[in-house]
């Protein structure tokens, strides 16, 4: 659309290549998994945790078109560093503060690329008494995983779109920090990662 072209230009001086999801088809997509996921968990104690810092606009927007009383908060992850591929471990570096124990976990991420992410949030929740471990992902790239999704009893998986093998920014997403206020979702001109 003209206005997110207009913005492209304004805020990134032409550093986009290309835009894969606008705001209009994100905000149509989490419409669909917000209903999906108020039918699944009504009647639930739900817990909704995002994964810090990634997924701080999909969170945002998905918690707010969920017709349901859920309590939110955030773990950190660390494992990308500026790079754009995996190092090959995760850690948790900031744990959640509320007490999920007996709740219904939904896990909140921007993308799940090699899995090992993901991966280590299981076991991480899988010490916490939860009811349940469902993880809800914006873009899902299914040819770049190393580590396959193993859910436990009722864990439930929900992906927005399928992510092609690329790197990509924007709604939440970042290149060396930079780029995640952006409306939509696209990849960076190839000479922004060579400068670096
Ligand atoms: P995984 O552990 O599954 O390889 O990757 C997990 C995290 O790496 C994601 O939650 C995300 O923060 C980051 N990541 C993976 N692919 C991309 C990408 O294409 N763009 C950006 N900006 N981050 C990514
Ligand atoms: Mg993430
Ligand atoms: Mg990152």
């Amino acid at each position: 659309p003209a206005e997110e072209s207009k913005k492209m230009e304004s805020w990134n001086e032409g550093h986009m290549e290309k835009v894969l999801w606008s705001s209009n088809e994100i905000e149509k997509r989490v419409e669909e998994m917000a209903a999906v996921i108020t039918q699944e968990f009504a009647g639930k104690p739900l817990a909704i945790i995002g994964v810090a810092t990634g997924a701080f606009l999909f969170m945002a927007d998905l918690v707010r078109k969920i017709q349901l009383p859920v309590v939110v908060d955030f773990v950190r992850m660390q494992s990308y560093g500026n790079r754009t591929t995996s190092s090959g471990v995760a850690t948790c570096v900031a744990d959640v503060r509320i007490d999920v124990k007996g709740k219904h976990v939904l896990l909140v991420e921007d993308i799940v690329d090699t899995g090992i992410t993901l991966s280590t949030l299981v076991a991480h929740f899988g010490t916490k008494d939860v009811a349940s471990f469902s993880v809800c992902t914006l873009l899902d790239k299914p040819s770049r995983r190393i580590v396959p999704l193993q859910l436990g009893p009722g864990g439930k998986y929900y992906r927005g779109f399928q992510c092609p093998d690329e790197f990509v920014v924007g709604y939440g997403m970042d290149y060396a920090e930079q780029y995640r206020c952006l409306p939509y979702i696209g990849v960076l001109k190839p000479h922004i990662y060579t400068k670096n």
